[in-house]
């Protein structure tokens, strides 16, 4: 008996403990009463790089080429965000090997919110069209469709919705990821849209949109859970 008495008055202490650590935090972080937002670390991932060409489009031009662009607008995007501290696991035509992981490992090494890899897709049948992104892990699924409302708007594209899928990027990651097959590079009439400047800012701004939005429902979620 008193040691179940003791083991109670154990966990109590550990609770009171635990609460003041996490008041202490809060205080130690904000500048004012206002609870401070969090700066959210994002990684954008440019897919492929150097002789890792990605798929080759109708036109012949390379995925590595539109991944790379598109990940500088975002980034370009992202940096007018002070709630958003953004990296990139590539910031020019540098070749990332599959076999090092480096682009997840970089990824969990930063300790970062969230993960976006950025891809355009391929097909034998060059009449297959759309927008789709793909993740792994359970808590992936809420970003991935967030990422992907957006992106499919900016795009226009057939939305091919949200896929679970066993993809290294995705899958070896720790934070929730996405991984985005913006459209077919091998259909010509979404290719040649893909490579202006136009599509690239409004899928740019779609991602940065899709951030924001889970961000938003992120905060909701903590206001509910965090209440001590
Ligand atoms: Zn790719």
């Amino acid at each position: 008996m008193k040691k179940q008495i003791l083991f109670v008055i154990l966990i109590i202490v550990s609770i009171c403990i635990l609460s003041a650590y996490v008041n202490t935090n809060e205080v130690s972080t904000g500048e004012s009463y206002k609870e401070p937002t969090p700066i959210l670390k994002v990684v954008i991932d440019a897919g492929h790089g150097g002789q890792d060409v990605g798929a080759i489009g109708d036109s012949g031009q390379y995925e590595k080429n539109f991944t790379l662009s598109v990940a500088k607008k975002v980034v370009n995007l992202i940096e007018q965000e002070p709630q958003i501290q953004v990296y990139m696991t590539r910031a020019d035509d540098s070749f990332i090997s599959q076999e090092s992981r480096y682009r997840p490992k970089y990824a969990n090494k930063l300790n970062a919110d969230l993960f976006i890899s950025i891809h355009g897709n391929t097909f034998s049948d060059s009449n297959v069209s759309g927008t789709e992104t793909f993740y792994y892990h359970e808590n992936s699924q809420t970003f991935a469709k967030a990422i992907q409302k957006h992106v499919a708007e900016a795009t226009g594209f057939k939305d091919r919705g949200t896929t679970k899928k066993d993809l290294f990027v995705v899958k070896d990651t720790k934070m929730p990821s996405a991984l985005i097959e913006v459209g077919y590079l091998t259909n010509p009439q979404d290719e040649s849209k893909m490579w202006t400047d136009d599509f690239q800012n409004r899928v740019s701004a779609s991602i940065v949109e899709g951030i924001k939005d889970y961000r938003a429902e992120l905060e909701k979620q903590d206001h509910g859970i965090w209440f001590f």
